[in-house]
């Protein structure tokens, strides 16, 4: 009777395991129909974004960038790119016409989480103090031949109000950052004071977003480049908008009659989003809530977190066993590369999701079919992130008038693409990628070209500080 008493509380633990897997994999559904109205809300908030300050959620920033790399600039420029889990320094000796980039070099270094919600003084000395020493190591052949002080392009990956290309005030924070007394202060003024504190000459000529730099490092690239979307511990797009396409912009038109757009993409929201109780859940106990709803779904920062709360919800239910593992409770434990580890562990027992469970949760004796259901609730978390990010891009190529084919035109448009999430998860990049062919047709699909940009980020941030030089040489 024992026996028999105790199977029957494992297939009942079983069963109500499986309606929880079940009813999140319900309401995580994205078909194509869901994901146009999706992808048609996107545009609509874009319209609005232009139209007036604060008119969407979206806040379609002005970058201050209304002309993109030519090739022409020349010189010795640094970039220091903030926004990740990881801050990088580089310098990048310019050719100018046909040369190209003739050297770089660059140092990653990662930020000490106390840093990114202490204060603003600590953290920026922290970053100004890495490049000093970064500017230290400079070699002679990457000396600069005037006596001019160094330029700096800034990568600083929040939302910013730019008020000119060299100056913005943040608006607020993001992804794991949380420090009261930055925001509405100027970001390069506060960078500015810290590497004075360093006694480091050296001048900011550009203020950039993440999104921005790598839209500019694309198009030195690849002429085609108009669209750059970032997909990493956070999420964002940027992409060129003619000038006249912006009504709340009442400078003078720019000469090549374009802006580039930040979008801030990570604040949209819709009632069209299929989010879960998880979502909501998560939302609510994080460091921002209400905010930044779709980066919640889409970005490397979340996906393991939302996978962690599902499985703690199932543990709960005594899927593995009488407790709840106690690590399994903690926030964050579950990083979104190690979800991404199980998604693709392809051994035949499920070695790399039993490993995984036993080294970071502590849990050992799972069954294959329980690393089976495992896995699947990955993919449920990665399919629903990557679908909408495609989404959002057709909501993006709509806006721009490049989700269809236009007669006698033989328009190409290259979007650059960069992010940890998009470069290491293969899974959520296949299934974006098959969505937005899914979304655009065959034929479309043609015309529309996906592009990893490897650190286009920091390189576009230094092509801008060239462009943007006060001591630039015209070479045209
Ligand atoms: C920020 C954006 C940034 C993106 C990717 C978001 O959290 O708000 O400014 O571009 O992350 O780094
Ligand atoms: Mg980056």
């Amino acid at each position: 009777a024992v026996v028999i008493h105790r199977k029957m509380k494992k297939s009942g633990k079983w069963v109500k395991a499986m309606e929880i897997v079940k009813e999140f994999e319900e309401s995580c559904r994205t078909p194509i129909s869901k994901l146009k109205q999706v992808a048609d809300a996107m545009t609509v908030e874009m319209h609005a974004g232009l139209a007036s300050e604060g008119g969407s959620k979206l806040k379609m920033l002005i970058t201050y960038v209304d002309s993109l790399p030519t090739g022409n600039e020349k010189g010795l420029f640094y970039a220091l790119d903030l926004g990740g889990t990881n801050f990088r320094v580089l310098r990048v000796l310019l050719g100018g016409k046909d040369g190209g980039i003739l050297k770089q070099q660059f140092k990653e270094v990662s930020i000490p989480p106390n840093k990114m919600t202490g204060s603003s003084a600590e953290l920026f000395d922290y970053i100004a103090a890495e490049l000093a020493k970064f500017v230290a190591q400079e070699e002679d052949d990457f000396k600069p031949t005037s006596g001019r002080p160094r330029e700096l392009g800034f990568t600083f990956s929040f939302p910013v109000m730019q008020t000119s290309i060299a100056s913005g005030t943040l608006l607020r924070w993001t992804k794991g950052f949380s420090i009261d007394e930055t925001v509405g202060q100027d970001v390069v003024a506060e960078l500015t004071k810290a590497l004075e504190r360093q006694g480091l000459e050296m001048r900011v000529s550009a203020l950039v977003n993440d999104t921005v730099g790598t839209l500019a490092g694309g198009k030195y690239a690849n002429n085609d480049v108009v669209v750059s979307v970032i997909l990493g511990t956070g999420s964002n797009a940027a992409y060129v908008e003619r000038a006249q396409a912006i009504p709340k912009w009442h400078g003078l038109l720019p000469k090549s009659g374009e802006m580039v757009i930040n979008m801030e993409w990570g604040n949209f929201r819709s009632s069209h989003l299929p989010l879960t109780e998880y979502d909501q859940a998560l939302d609510a106990e994080s460091l921002n809530p209400g905010e930044q709803i779709y980066e919640k779904v889409i970005s490397g920062m979340y996906l393991g977190e939302i996978f962690r709360r599902v499985l703690c919800r199932m543990a709960e239910e005594a899927f593995f066993g009488d407790v709840v593992p106690p690590k399994l409770k903690e926030p964050f434990i579950l990083g979104t590369p190690v979800m991404s580890a199980m998604h693709h562990d392809t051994s035949p027992d499920l070695k790399v999701v039993a490993n995984n469970l036993k080294d970071i949760l502590e849990i050992s004796n799972t069954s294959l079919k329980m690393r089976k259901v495992i896995v699947q609730l990955c993919d449920i978390v990665a399919t629903r992130g990557a679908r909408l990010s495609a989404a959002g891009l057709l909501g993006i190529l709509k806006k721009m008038g490049r989700d269809t084919i236009k007669e006698g035109e033989k328009q190409k448009t290259v979007i650059a693409m960069d992010g940890g999430l998009y470069e290491h998860y293969e899974e959520y990049r296949n299934s974006l990628e098959n969505c937005l062919k899914e979304l655009l047709g065959e034929e479309v699909c043609k015309t529309i070209k996906i592009e990893h940009s490897n650190d286009g980020s920091g390189i576009g941030a230094a092509l801008l500080s060239a462009s943007h030089s006060q001591y630039l040489e015209d070479e045209s």
